[in-house]
């Protein structure tokens, strides 16, 4: 019979590893993901039953209902199994009263599943995605994202794996606009995102945001609030909210912190202090800087090194959100696009 401090040592590391399992899965995922791109036939094939579950809820997020009972064959199933291999591993090291625990988690979230059909909340149509808030977890918004973008947001329950292999944003696929006045770091930086490979780039103070994906707004002097609201206005029937990345000189700002958390547009603050004065050295080492967070997803953008970027971080974090009267209070995107 275990103790009871076997009992109580098993519900802490139970749920830790229950944890670390699904962490092991996101790996297998974002493998799955770089076996799909491979040029090597028999890699793509090992991973095809993953694509059967991106085609189940396709890029536009809708379900297609002929593949349901294949989703939960090529994808429920797997997914099971492999955090059963990794408890299995962990049962070599660990006592069993935790690895019990483990089992049980698991059992469990696996018979919701199925009893939903593989329609969990990180699965189900979208008309009007909201827009992700800044979080360790991914929330069902991030993993729909991942359903549009298969190359990126391949967390499910931590954004570990997306952090380690910088998968938080689908440069590749991004349209790019780039608003400001010419400069070092302007310059640079949009040398920074043609490496990364983003899909399109215009440039320039009279660059349009139509049909783009990512508003950049590089002119610290920048109107951010009508820019932000013309945009969440003009895409508020779009199935995606946009990306405004903003420049801003000082950490703590109000209005940037409520829009990081407003549903209508994925806002991100890039901090870069003294960005006029920067010379080109400088300005690349900022924009690179700038481009390893943003692909990491982050909504707080650090462009400075080491404990200066964790103390504009605490600086930014230390304002009070403060909406702008003119933003529409929303809880979802879908009350906008369907108010007349
Ligand atoms: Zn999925
Ligand atoms: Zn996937």
């Amino acid at each position: 019979m275990p103790s009871w401090a076997d009992i109580a040592l098993a519900l802490i590391v139970g749920p830790v590893l229950w944890l670390a399992g699904a962490v092991f899965f996101d790996v297998v995922h974002w493998l799955l993901h770089v076996m799909l791109r491979s040029r090597f036939t028999v890699l793509r094939a090992l991973a095809w039953p993953h694509a059967v579950h991106h085609r189940w809820i396709d890029r536009e997020l809708r379900v297609n209902w002929e593949l349901q009972r294949a989703n939960v064959a090529c994808h429920i199933v797997p997914e099971f199994l492999t955090q059963l291999v990794f408890t299995g591993a962990m049962a070599l090291i660990f006592p069993l009263p935790a690895i019990g625990v483990v089992l049980l988690l698991q059992c469990a979230a696996f018979a919701y599943v199925l009893s939903c059909r593989g329609l969990d909340p990180n699965h189900r149509e979208v008309d009007w995605l909201d827009a992700h808030r800044p979080h360790w977890m991914p929330f069902p918004a991030y993993h729909a994202l991942h359903h549009v973008h298969p190359d990126a947001y391949y967390s499910a329950y931590t954004k570990l794996v997306d952090w380690m292999v910088g998968a938080g944003l689908p440069l590749p696929e991004l349209r790019c606009v780039v608003r400001g006045p010419d400069g070092a770091f302007a310059r640079a930086f949009a040398d920074a995102l043609l490496r990364a490979g983003v899909a399109s780039l215009d440039t320039g103070p009279d660059a349009r945001a139509e049909g783009a994906d990512v508003l950049v707004l590089l002119d610290p002097d920048e109107d951010v609030i009508g820019r932000v609201e013309a945009l969440a206005s003009a895409t508020r029937r779009e199935r995606l909210p946009p990306e405004v990345w903003a420049l801003r000189e000082a950490a703590d700002d109000a209005v940037s912190r409520h829009y990081q958390c407003d549903v209508r547009v994925h806002y991100r603050v890039l901090s870069v202090p003294d960005a006029r004065s920067l010379g080109p050295e400088a300005a690349r080492t900022a924009a690179e800087r700038t481009l390893f967070w943003l692909r990491r997803g982050m909504h707080f953008v650090p462009s400075e090194g080491g404990f200066e970027a964790f103390r504009a971080w605490r600086r930014f974090r230390s304002s009070e959100p403060q909406r702008p009267g003119a933003a529409a209070p929303a809880r979802h995107r879908a009350e906008l696009a369907t108010a007349m």
